[in-house]
């Protein structure tokens, strides 16, 4: 289906406007929408493809995040692809992996697909054309576009760019301070001198905090409820001793990623199978590293188990450090409400800040707040089930790269990319322009579960969104299983003519 760009005219472009049209396009220039452009060249070479990216530069949720200390919280190692060795210490900053992305897009020539500034508003499918048609708009002139393009490559996140979640507290407009998100952190912001308050103790919180230590006149982590978190030095030893030994960095890439993976199971099968074990060990390492008066239970005991919600990686404990050192401390309280000076708790007492900082999560982004329409009809996502967390039922020719919670990402953006450009190979070879999952006669009636077991994983943004999000089945293959260590052997094998893949 490879096809002349520049091909066909569009009604309400003007007559003589040429639509352009290409095999395939990508939503999003994130570590997913650079990752997929990287696999169409090398698996696919012969199709046309573009990346959309409504942001000015690629990088996506590295781009937008710029608060102090950002980080990676998994391994580059495993969060970097698997055809490019990262050499640098395992937790990255920002700035870092931007610098490993841009090496991926000139090593490759991948900018020359690329456009950045185009805001892509509205998607519709037309099985008569067999073809996705795109709006999007300029962000620098505001101008509207259309493209069009055989087949929809989703690698738009999973939440919204512009703005994060705050949640609304009484007497927010009282608070005489500034309130900032971190998603939307003012440039060259100066603390010093200054009381900041972090509401929060996620991944975004233990980062911040140690990065404002000593920089500010003093940061309070404000959290509901505790949150488990694992320390450790910010280096691989077993990568370390393979350079030393100059084993070839491709090499060490890989071993390096077997055995971080490996550990990982190895973690992740005694939080389910002994908890409270897990628990009293990142609970005891808490307590070395605070000091016998420091009230550990309290403030870093929570009430779930281990693993349910995604466990932030400190490095080289830096959040304690500040804490023990007394530039950082923590109170476990609830929100009564804002006043002027700070915030009044539920306990009655007063947290006084020049500076409030709402950690507070995501705004949920189902599809990249793109308006979808299949056949005209307006697309609701949530009555679709996935096919292997990948596609959906009724829903043509397109593909959304979910990556894993307890894994980094980018193992799946790459394993999804395999199945894309097989599945694209695969109706090439069955001469089919379209490809739909379908359930199949008996499997109509089959149970619907939500898009993720909530009481497996459930971080707030996702609890907030989820009726929102597709389902799952109760068999294969319409499950999104979350589990890196089946799908790398499923995804690659799976049976594109099982006939839950209807082609045409
Ligand atoms: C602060 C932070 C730290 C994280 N750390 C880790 C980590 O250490 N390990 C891990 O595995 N995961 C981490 N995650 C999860 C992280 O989001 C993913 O791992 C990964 O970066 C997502 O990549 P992506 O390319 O799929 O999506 P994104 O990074 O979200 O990029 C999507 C891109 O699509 C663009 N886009 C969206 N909608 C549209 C539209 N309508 N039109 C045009 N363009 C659009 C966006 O502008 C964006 O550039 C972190 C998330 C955050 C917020």
């Amino acid at each position: 289906m490879d096809m002349a760009e520049m091909s066909s005219t569009q009604p309400g472009q003007g007559a003589d406007a040429p639509v352009e049209q290409f095999d395939v396009l990508v939503v999003g220039a994130g570590i997913s929408g650079v990752g997929g452009a990287y696999h169409l060249t090398q698996q696919c070479a012969g199709k046309t493809f573009v990346v959309l990216e409504s942001q000015a530069d690629f990088g996506g949720t590295w781009r937008t995040h710029r608060y102090p200390g950002i980080r990676s919280d998994s391994d580059l190692h495993t969060f970097g692809y698997r055809f490019k060795p990262w050499t640098g210490t395992p937790i990255a900053t920002a700035g870092e992996i931007l610098k490993y992305m841009g090496e991926v897009i000139e090593e490759n020539d991948l900018a020359r697909h690329i456009r950045y500034n185009h805001q892509i508003s509205r998607a519709s499918w037309s099985s008569e054309d067999k073809l996705w048609t795109i709006e999007a708009t300029d962000t620098a002139t505001g101008k509207t576009s259309r493209i069009q393009a055989r087949f929809l490559w989703m690698c738009q996140g999973y939440y919204r760019h512009s703005e994060g979640y705050t949640p609304e507290w009484p007497g927010m407009d009282t608070f005489k301070g500034q309130l900032i998100h971190p998603q939307t952190w003012p440039e060259g912001l100066d603390l010093s001198g200054k009381r900041v308050l972090i509401i929060g103790s996620g991944a975004t919180a233990a980062t911040i905090v140690p990065a404002l230590a000593g920089k500010c006149a003093h940061v309070t982590m404000l959290q509901r409820s505790p949150t488990f978190f694992i320390t450790g030095r910010n280096v691989n030893e077993l990568a370390q001793m393979l350079r030393e030994l100059q084993i070839p960095e491709e090499w060490t890439h890989e071993i390096v990623r077997r055995k971080i993976l490996k550990d990982q199971a190895t973690f992740t099968e005694r939080c389910f199978n002994e908890p409270e074990a897990v628990r009293e060990e990142l609970l005891g390492n808490a307590r070395n590293l605070l000091g016998p008066d420091f009230d550990v239970d309290k403030h870093f005991n929570p009430s779930y188990r281990p693993w349910r919600q995604r466990i932030a990686f400190v490095p080289d404990a830096d959040l304690f450090t500040a804490i023990r050192d007394g530039h950082a401390s923590v109170v476990t309280d609830e929100i009564d409400s804002f006043v002027p000076e700070g915030i009044r708790l539920k306990s009655g007492d007063l947290l006084q800040a020049d500076v409030i900082v709402t950690a507070t999560g995501f705004h949920l982004s189902v599809l990249g707040d793109i308006d979808f329409f299949v056949d005209g009809k307006p697309l609701d996502f949530s009555k679709t089930v996935t096919y292997k967390g990948a596609m959906f039922t009724g829903v043509p020719n397109m593909a959304w790269v979910f990556g894993y919670f307890r894994a980094s990402w980018t193992l799946r953006a790459d394993l999804i990319a395999d199945f894309v450009c097989r599945l694209l190979k695969h109706m090439d070879e069955r001469d089919a322009q379209m490809v739909v999952p379908q359930l199949r006669e008996n499997e109509l009636s089959m149970a619907r579960k939500p898009w993720v077991d909530p009481e497996n994983f459930n971080p707030g943004y996702l609890l907030r969104g989820l009726h929102l999000m597709p389902s799952q089945g109760d068999h294969e293959p319409w499950l999104h299983a979350q589990d890196y260590w089946s799908e790398k052997d499923e995804l690659p094998r799976v049976d594109l003519d099982d006939g839950a893949l209807t082609y045409r």
